[in-house]
């Protein structure tokens, strides 16, 4: 072996795929990793078809298809009122999770810090300090994981490069509220302070709620890159497609970046999501479709001992599982995988410092068969 010093050196792999691995092994309904297990389109999958045959697959433009990101700007400006540029303002990406890498890459030096709030998705710490970035994390806790602004205030200084957001929120469901959004706008005003807002739930908000996407406001807006991904919203994660949004000359320095990382993403299924984005039907009738599943896996969830958490948007449910162990989250989401053939997300792994709440994740992404059978199961613990 050669001597290398490694990057990011306390990194394992990521819970999904270990959750997912564990699922596999013992053949258990895997509500861990979020991903849907009912189909995408066929109307989608035909249009990709036809465009691969149609001769479409050679390298798309490296900020992706204009008519992709037309209709992405059209899409935000009608549910937004803010008009991105499709030219300059809008970047197709390999799905959400490169999206945020590249952003963190743009702006993130050595020593600069950026605020997350956790529990936090599992990429944003490694990325931010693999890029010399140091993560200030602020902890929120169940049964609201309300966001405490003054303590944001607190943590703000010269060194504050960033703050990141997530709503709707994975793991969690929460949302942000407009009462959120003005302590933020308070917060930022004459700093350099960028925001980074993961929005990949963006469509899947429910009981007639708000999503306050930044791009509302302007004062945010101005600063402020926004990811959002197709996989989640057209039941595609395996084909790591995403876009981001943002001020053209923020964008311009993530587009140099990101055409040596990747140079484009595919070109046939840019083309197939540019049609099938025209009928605004197609993204806008997602979220009662998971209103649905949320209800409908609430509904079977009372024949278990789990106590269930607020759910405002997303496709996770959280639950308390107290009245069942005092076993670390890890260990039961372990031990009931193994046991009970139900595999799930404990959260404390999105904690800087594995705050164990007692609560795990389940993905209700699944058809009623799927969530039948797990809670079959569960309601045997
Ligand atoms: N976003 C998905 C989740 O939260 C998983 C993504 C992944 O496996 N990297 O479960």
């Amino acid at each position: 072996m050669i001597a290398i010093n490694s990057k990011l050196p306390q990194v394992g792999a990521s819970i999904f795929p270990v959750m997912t691995g564990l699922a596999i092994e013992y053949k258990a309904v895997n509500l861990a990793q979020g991903f849907p297990d009912f189909p995408t389109s066929p109307q989608l999958i035909s249009l990709v078809n036809d465009y691969m045959k149609k001769g479409m697959n050679q390298y798309a433009p490296p900020a992706g298809i204009l008519p992709l990101r037309e209709r992405i700007a059209e899409m935000t400006y009608s549910l937004t009122g803010k008009n991105y540029c499709a030219d300059t303002e809008v970047t197709i990406t390999a799905g959400g999770t490169q999206a945020i890498f590249s952003v963190i890459e743009a702006f993130i030096r050595d020593g600069d810090e950026v605020i997350i709030f956790e529990p936090a998705y599992d990429c944003y710490s490694p990325n931010i300090r693999v890029h010399g970035g140091i993560p200030r994390p602020i902890e929120l806790a169940p049964p609201d994981y309300k966001i405490d602004w003054e303590k944001v205030k607190k943590l703000i200084s010269h060194k504050t490069r960033m703050i990141m957001l997530n709503t709707p929120h994975n793991p969690t469901g929460t949302v942000l509220s407009k009462s959120d959004i003005d302590e933020l706008i308070k917060i930022v005003k004459g700093t350099d302070i960028l925001i980074l807002s993961d929005e990949v739930y963006e469509h899947i908000i429910f009981d007639g709620k708000t999503h306050h996407s930044v791009a509302k406001y302007p004062e945010l807006a101005e600063r402020s890159l926004i990811v959002s991904s197709f996989g989640k919203t057209f039941h595609t994660t395996g084909w790591r497609m995403g876009y981001l949004l943002g001020p053209d000359y923020l964008m311009a320095e993530i587009r140099k970046l990101q055409q040596f990382a990747i140079y484009t993403c595919v070109t046939p299924i840019q083309y197939a999501l540019a049609d099938f984005m025209a009928i605004p039907d197609n993204y806008l009738s997602i979220k009662e479709m998971y209103q649905q599943k949320r209800d409908y896996f609430a509904g079977l969830m009372k024949n278990t001992k789990f106590d269930l958490l607020p759910v405002a948007g997303s496709y996770f449910q959280t639950a308390h599982y107290n009245k069942i162990s005092d076993e670390g989250d890890y260990d039961f989401a372990v031990r009931i995988t193994k046991e009970f053939g139900v595999a799930t997300i404990p959260t404390s792994v999105f904690y800087t410092s594995s705050a164990d709440h007692k609560v795990i994740r389940f993905c209700f992404a699944k058809t009623e068969e799927t969530l039948n059978k797990a809670v079959e199961r569960l309601m045997k613990i």
